[in-house]
């Protein structure tokens, strides 16, 4: 079965970037049939906050991105501890005792004499008892994971292809603090093998983590660690996709922080932005597609580029006015006006870039309104008019019809004075949905008026 996850750290708000990553990883389970699991990356005990995680589900439940399984980093460190010990059992972990400044220092001369800043396994020389007279000294250890120098670490990226990695070009990765806490490397490993992940979609800044986590998966898998019941024992197929840019080429502060609370304040829909990171950095049109499972079907990595993908705020906005102009009477009737119902909806929809502009539109049908002063030839036409309104299935085209002929009028000269009379306005939505919303005796006392 198909599962995957969307693993945020619950260190700040939701952003474009991270919803990107939730909605693809949620469309490949919807799309499969399978699972798709928000997992809580919280072993950063001073940055993650309560908050935040409710902020996390609020969002993805604003987006309508439903998890079928949470799952918390903060409650599983019994498991942490058990792959440590296998890993160290198997002589893949080991403990240093570098200060951070020791190796900064060590990095500087690195690039000073033109090398890669790798570390240097220095502590890995240390004998029983250089690393008993540092314990003695009061330096607790961090550890790091041993990495494999022996054969490059390849994969078949479901995005970039073919990727190869020398691993002596790695450094072994720091994965426990000197405090016993957890950095995000292993854990991230452990918990895709306990909990079956069978696909790992991320952003390309993970690209070289891969690398180091596909050792770790295999060295777990080695140790017998995926034995429990559920567990992958085989590697989750890994894509990395191109990070999301603004128009100036960088996803600038602002846009990197843009979440869904400011997208709901300015009116933009969830179900656009579902349309539009479905698709942006594919080769797929973005499209004002408000139907999610076509969304969905259509969705495949094989369309994704490798050059960064574009947000474009103007995009937003555009494609919003055409998602509104789809949206049901039912998925916006909490946020309507008072008394708005589906033919209220429905008349004023097209006119909407955003839904809370229907009850601009609508006060055009409730009132008051200020017709223009019109001239006398003008007035005298709206008279007419006023006397000539019947009631029936279509009160508009009978209307028109009948003061066309009276009249000669046609076009404009026709249109135009009986819109201002009705509504106040020059243009607005479709007069033959608006009149029979006005009602009749409304419609015939704004005619009168606007004629004396
Ligand atoms: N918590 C990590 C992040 O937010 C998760 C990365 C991953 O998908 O493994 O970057």
């Amino acid at each position: 079965m198909t599962t995957t996850r969307f693993a945020p750290s619950p260190t700040g708000r939701l952003h474009v970037g991270n919803i990107r990553t939730a909605l693809h990883n949620w469309m490949l389970a919807r799309q499969a049939g399978g699972a798709f699991i928000l997992r809580i990356d919280d072993t950063d005990a001073a940055r993650s906050r309560e908050d935040y995680v409710e902020a996390i589900r609020a969002d993805l439940g604003w987006l309508g991105l439903t998890w079928d399984r949470e799952e918390r980093q903060s409650a599983r460190l019994d498991r942490y501890e058990a792959a440590f010990e296998a890993l160290r059992a198997a002589d893949r972990i080991y403990p240093c005792y570098e200060s951070a400044q020791e190796l900064d220092v060590k990095r500087k001369i690195q690039l000073s004499r033109g090398l890669p800043p790798i570390y240097d396994r220095a502590a890995l020389q240390l004998s029983e008892v250089e690393r008993a007279a540092k314990e003695a000294e009061g330096t607790q250890p961090h550890w790091r994971f041993l990495l494999d120098h022996a054969e490059p670490i390849v994969w078949d990226d479901g995005i970039r292809g073919p990727q190869r990695f020398d691993p002596a070009q790695l450094s072994d990765p720091v994965i426990r603090r000197a405090d016993g806490s957890w950095l995000y490397m292993m854990p991230s490993a452990v918990d895709d093998i306990d909990m079956g992940v069978t696909q790992v979609l991320r952003g390309e800044d993970h690209v070289s983590n891969t690398a180091v986590q596909i050792q770790i998966f295999t060295a777990l898998h080695a140790a017998g660690f995926a034995a429990t019941e559920g567990a992958a024992n085989t590697l989750p197929a890994f894509a990395h996709e191109a990070l999301l840019v603004g128009r100036e080429g960088k996803l600038s502060k602002r846009l990197g922080s843009l979440g869904c609370d400011a997208f709901r304040e300015r009116g933009i829909e969830p179900e656009t932005i579902i349309a539009l990171l479905a698709r942006l950095g594919t080769s797929q049109p973005v499209e004002p597609i408000a139907d999610r499972a076509m969304l969905t079907a259509s969705f495949d990595l094989a369309t994704f580029g490798r050059a960064p993908a574009k947000f474009d705020e103007e995009d937003l906005e555009r494609l919003n006015a055409g998602i509104v102009h789809q949206l049901p009477f039912e998925a916006v009737a909490a946020r309507l006006p008072e008394g708005m119902d589906a033919a209220g909806w429905h008349a004023v929809r097209p006119n909407l870039a955003h839904v809370a502009e229907a009850a601009e539109w609508w006060r055009l049908v409730t009132g008051p309104i200020t017709p223009p002063a019109f001239e006398d030839e003008d007035k005298a036409f709206l008279a007419q008019a006023a006397t000539m309104l019947t009631w029936g299935e279509n009160p508009w085209g009978a209307l028109t019809t009948a003061l066309k002929d009276a009249t000669g009028r046609k076009g404009r000269a026709l249109f135009l004075p009986l819109r201002q009379a009705l509504t106040g306005m020059d243009h607005g939505p479709d007069m033959g949905e608006l009149l029979p919303l006005i009602g009749e005796a409304e419609a015939r006392v704004r005619l009168v008026r606007a004629a004396g």
